[in-house]
Formats: structure tokens, sequence, C-alpha cells
């Protein structure tokens, strides 16, 4: 690195407390990167380096960094109306967005033709923990209008994920985020992960999610009339190691959540907008949730945004001559008509360019690479859903025996990769890819070859 960099880490540190981060570790054990601009896949260093952004910036990048299209819709919407308060107030942003998202979002239709009332309302908030916050509250609030003052509990599922904010840690299940905050969580239920990697042998992917769907059938008779709401991330658990589970979870989710008069968010945060195959993961199991959080993706990875969309049924529940039993939650920037004129155009992309498909086609070249990496000795699990691709590191190569925390091999990885111009963000011991969809062949190739050598480098 050019004497510029390092003069741009001094600066960086003296004033600047990164997230997510033991700020011990800067720069030694965990480099510190100084990025110049973006263009498309690439990240660009200030000493010029060039980084393959292979975790798509956390998650909310879909079609590379600087896109003209979403760039431009911005600085059009900037100048035209930067802010309003959301409160008494309306603009074309927010409305037309609301309009499109709930024309897209997921329909489940029964067997007999008749659905299920579709999603019917949007609120906004302005990151994805604050949406985890709206519907945890929404749910809650719900049965109190309703008098149904009993149901106080949540169920989440273990090793979930649903932000840093306390209510959102409440339901989250990964110890490094939320031991040391425990004292001040609310209670959660935590009912088992439909996990796939956790089948015992013999097996399969719908077994284990079937058996999963049995214990939570029997936590939410233990609590019967105690619960307002389950939160789920469907399909894949992100955060807690691109862990997959059979769409038949939550099939059988939906079905217990009614049974029990439960209400089901989904948490499509980071699998929404197309990055489990089809736009929403709930479609791959034909269900629809009754509250349903979105945001990452949603601005195409420009600004934060989150969106919560909610059931007729719900929005009518807090209709009252009281403004107590009105759903008070606002945050300032609620709404924002930048975010939402960037979301607008990240929309017009999907059909445009016809994102969906082509995908496919992309999802197929990662399954082929995948494959070769698949049989390296300490690759223990190799899974994929769409656009998310995760190689799962152990000790022996078998499910049995993960390398030892304090090895950090994850961070090896990291560090071998960066060191080659690829950016992978292991989440522990799993190297995962989560590209921008405009990765293209020859950038694939740099992915897969970088990932098998930060592997071979890492558990040498
Ligand atoms: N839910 C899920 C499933 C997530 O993956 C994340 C972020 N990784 C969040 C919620 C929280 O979103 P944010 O970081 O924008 O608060």
């Amino acid at each position: 690195m050019i004497a510029g960099a390092d003069a741009w880490r001094a600066r960086d540190l003296r004033v600047l407390w990164h997230p997510c981060t033991q700020m011990r570790e800067h720069p030694d054990v965990l480099p510190l990167v100084p990025i110049e601009r973006g263009e498309g896949t690439w990240l660009i260093g200030r000493d010029g380096k060039r980084y393959l952004d292979a975790v798509s910036s956390w998650w909310t990048n879909l079609f590379g960094h600087a896109e003209p299209r979403i760039a431009g819709a911005i600085a059009t919407q900037a100048g035209t109306l930067e802010q309003v308060i959301l409160a008494g107030f309306s603009h074309q942003p927010a409305v037309e967005l609301a309009e499109k998202l709930l024309a897209i979002a997921p329909r489940e239709h029964s067997v007999n033709g008749e659905g299920r009332a579709p999603l019917a309302k949007v609120f906004y908030a302005d990151n994805g923990s604050a949406g985890v916050e709206v519907a945890l509250k929404m749910a809650f609030h719900w049965f109190r209008n309703r008098d149904e003052t009993r149901r106080t509990k949540f169920v989440a599922l273990e090793n979930g994920y649903h932000g840093e904010t306390i209510g959102a840690l409440s339901v989250g299940d990964i110890p490094l985020y939320r031991r040391v905050y425990a004292p001040l969580l609310a209670e959660a239920l935590f009912a088992p992960s439909p996990d796939a990697y956790l089948a015992q042998p013999g097996e399969s992917p719908a077994q284990c999610a079937q058996r999963a769907a049995d214990a939570l059938r029997e936590l939410l008779e233990q609590h019967a009339g105690e619960v307002c709401a389950l939160i789920l991330e469907p399909r894949v658990q992100c955060a807690g190691g691109m862990r997959m589970h059979d769409p038949l979870y939550l099939r059988r989710v939906r079905e217990l959540c009614d049974a029990h008069g439960v209400l089901l968010i989904a948490d499509e945060i980071a699998v929404g907008f197309g990055r489990t195959g089809t736009m929403f993961a709930c479609e791959q199991s034909g269900i629809q949730p009754d509250l349903l959080c979105l945001s990452k993706g949603l601005t195409g990875g420009f600004l934060p945004l989150a969106a919560v969309l909610a059931t007729q049924a719900i929005y009518d529940g807090f209709l009252d001559d009281s403004r107590e039993r009105a759903f008070l939650h606002s945050h300032s920037y609620t709404g924002n008509p930048l975010a939402c004129a960037a979301a607008l155009a990240s929309l017009a992309i999907f059909d445009s360019d016809d994102v969906l498909a082509r995908n496919r086609i992309t999802a197929a070249k990662m399954a082929v690479h995948a494959q070769a990496i698949a049989s390296l000795p300490h690759v223990a699990d190799a899974r994929q859903a769409g656009m998310i691709v995760a190689f799962e590191l152990t000790k022996h190569g078998d499910k049995r025996t993960p390398f030892d925390a304090a090895s950090r091999i994850g961070l090896h990885a990291y560090r071998a990769a960066l060191e080659q111009g690829v950016v992978l963000r292991p989440l522990g011991d799993v190297l995962y890819w989560m590209p921008p969809y405009c990765i293209d062949d020859e950038q694939l190739d740099l992915l897969a070859r970088v990932t098998q050598s930060a592997i071979l480098e890492a558990t040498a």
C-alpha cells in the first residue's frame, strides 16, 4: 500500500469507531481498506487496488456499485424533494413504491382458488433493525388492541438473526452479538432451526425441516394463547452462517401459525429481492406472511430504507377513536424520498433487465464453480440457494469437528482473499458468495480461484 493509504488509515483510526469490529485489531490483525469509489462489482481503493465485492457490501448491493440508473434517479429526486415529514404529508416516491411493493409481494393461493387476503399496507422505516422493531411492535400492539393481553411472547428460531437494536436482538440467537446484552432483552421463545446442515445421518433436508416443525408445534402447544408472533428468515439464516433449510418448513410454519392464531413475520431483509432465486424467498414455499420485513437490497444498495408490509386485518386493528390504539412509531427519515426513488429505480431494473432470469444462468455457473471447491479437504458442506453459495470449513472436512474458534480460520481466509483482491467476509468459518447480480464470467472465475486458494492457505 502506498503512503497515501497509510496516512488515510491513521486519520480514520483517530476519529472513527467502526461497526461490528474489535477496534484493537485494526490495522494489524484486521486490515482497514480505504475505498475511493465503486464500479460494478468492484470496489476501488485509494491506492488504486481493485477488490471484487463478493458480499455485496453487507448484502445490500444488487446491480453493482454506482449503478447509473439508480444514481440518476437519486440525483433527480434530490433536485426536487429530498426529505419531508411523512406524518400528515405524502409524496410520490413513497406512494408509488408502496404500490409496487404490494403488487410484487408474495401471494398465497389455496387449492380451492381462494387465496389469503394479500398484504395491503406499507409502513416505512430506515434500516433493517428498525423494520424488525416495527413488525414486532405491530404484532404485539395488534393483540393488545383486540384485548388479547396474554399474547406477549415472540417465537424465533435458534441461530436466527434480525438486527442489533434491543428488540431485534431479543429475537436473535447469535451468542456473539446477544450474550452481553441478555439482561436487557425481551423474553423470546426459541424453536429449533430447520437448518439442513443439522440433519441427522440419513435424514433429507425435508425430513429435517419436518422434525423442526414438529418441535415448533410442541412449543406453540405449550404456550398456547401466549404468543403474538413468530419471526424467521425464510430459506436462509444468513448471519447464522448462510444455513439453508427446505421450503417445506415455512409451509408448516404457516399452518402452525394459523392453527395457533399467531402472526407470521417473514424477515426477508437479507434474502429478499432475488437473492435466493425468486423475488422473495417465501414464494418457494408458496406462502404469504402476515408481516413482511424488507430492507438492504430494497434500494439496490444505495440508501438505507426499510418497508414492513402488513395485511389489511392488521392495519384495521389500529383504527380507533383512541390515539393510543394507533401505531405511533416513527423515524425522522420514514419514507425518505431519495431512498424511495432509489428503490423505484431498482425495481424498474428487475423488469427492464429481466434480472431473475439472468440470475438463474449466473446461479448455475456459481454451482459449477462451487462443485470444485466442495471437494477440497476441509470443506464439510457446500450449499446454494439461488445467488447465495456457502462453504463450511471444518477441521477434518466432516460436520463433527469444527475448527477451534481461536484458530480464526475465517479471518485467515478473509485476509488471504483480500490480498488477492476479493472481498470474502466469512461468518466464523463459513465462506460465502453473495455477489452483485452483474458479476460476469471472468469475475466468477476470479472469485472461485481466490476462494479456493484462500481456503487452502487458511487451512494449511
Ligand atoms: N434481518 C436480517 C435477516 C439481516 O440479515 C439483517 C442485517 N444483516 C437485519 C435484519 C438488520 O438490518 P440492518 O443491519 O439494516 O439493521
